[in-house]
């Protein structure tokens, strides 16, 4: 009797889906537009650390910079865990140059060693309140360095900039390479040897990257969409990254190899957030600004912006978006 029952149940669900099938795969499709559309409606809840693929570590031998897809652990540690089945292992090389050796060199083929001392505001003092603030500096929304690079804004189709090298594979924006270089010497004159991870990245570079780990989820069995949105999770969409107009860095120091949280704790990651504004660069995705920036906090992540914007947001506590907002 029982078994008479149960194909009474599936003939009568058969026979109900088969007069229903319109209504019922209406639905079905309306669900799957329902995920789709809330999972782009709302970047802030989408995991954003790790776009930092193709790092660069240093070999101490051969001075030679490497290239590594550098995992970075952001606490989604699913995404660690699938990510390192595809052999993108976190660095662990203790075989890099310390940025004493990279300063050298630098100054070395330049000859335009900068050895005096930071004046005004760069002064050891903690004390925010006593600092000029820029409130009244007469901000202008052409400025390159203020240029506004994240998910809503792309890099403009004709941008152009000068292009500099710090190290021999290493480049940058040229305009803020001596405030680049003051940081980092700064820095070690109070024992913290930074070192980048990342510098500038050619558009190339970074669609090469981004193009990379589609492949790996495409391959792994992800629909095209699904692919897109967890690449873009972990690397910047081409188009939209500080790196490829070479005015943002990820930094870190010496023995410290992976882009995470936890480097904020550091020695290093400290100094540079309570320093890096003397020398015009921001923490651009902050802790405590995630639901504006739309970026998980990245505490490697630091972006030029000139002393006068960097030391007005860092003492008004403004991300870059907000920086906007209010000036322009
Ligand atoms: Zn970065």
């Amino acid at each position: 009797m029982p078994v008479l029952f149960v194909c009474m149940f599936f003939f009568h669900l058969a026979d109900y889906m088969a007069r229903n099938v319109k209504r019922l795969s209406m639905t079905a499709i309306s669900l799957v537009f329902f995920a789709v559309y809330s999972s782009f409606s709302f970047p802030m809840f989408i995991s954003n650390a790790g776009f930092n693929a193709g790092d660069i570590s240093i070999d101490a031998d051969s001075g030679e910079l490497e290239l590594s897809e550098n995992l970075v652990e952001d606490g989604e540690s699913e995404e660690a865990d699938e990510l390192s089945k595809f052999g993108h292992d976190v660095v662990e090389d203790d075989n890099t140059a310390d940025i004493d050796a990279l300063l050298a060199d630098v100054e070395n083929t330049e000859g335009n060693a900068t050895d005096e001392p930071d004046a005004g505001i760069s002064e050891n003092t903690t004390d925010k309140e006593e600092l000029y603030d820029y409130s009244d500096y007469d901000f202008s929304r052409d400025d390159w360095r203020l240029i506004l690079i994240n998910k809503q804004h792309s890099i403009p189709e004709n941008y152009e900039f000068p292009i500099d090298n710090i190290t021999n594979d290493m480049q940058c924006d040229a305009r803020l390479k001596d405030d680049l270089l003051d940081m980092f010497k700064a820095a070690n004159a109070e024992g913290v040897s930074l070192e980048i991870r990342s510098p500038y990245r050619t558009h190339m570079h970074q669609q090469e990257n981004f193009d990379k780990r589609m492949e790996t989820y495409i391959r792994k069995g992800y629909s095209y969409v699904e692919a897109f949105q967890r690449t873009s999770r972990a690397i910047t969409v081409p188009g939209h990254s500080e790196h490829e107009v070479g005015l943002a860095f990820d930094i870190t120091c010496t023995g410290y190899y992976n882009l995470d949280e936890a480097f904020f704790k550091t020695a290093a990651g400290t100094w540079l957030y309570e320093n890096s504004y003397k020398y015009g660069f921001i923490l651009r995705y902050p802790k405590d600004k995630e639901y504006i920036t739309g970026i998980e906090f990245e505490p490697w992540h630091y972006r030029y912006v000139g002393v006068e914007a960097a030391t007005y947001m860092t003492l008004n506590d403004m991300c870059m978006e907000e920086f906007w907002g209010e000036r322009f």
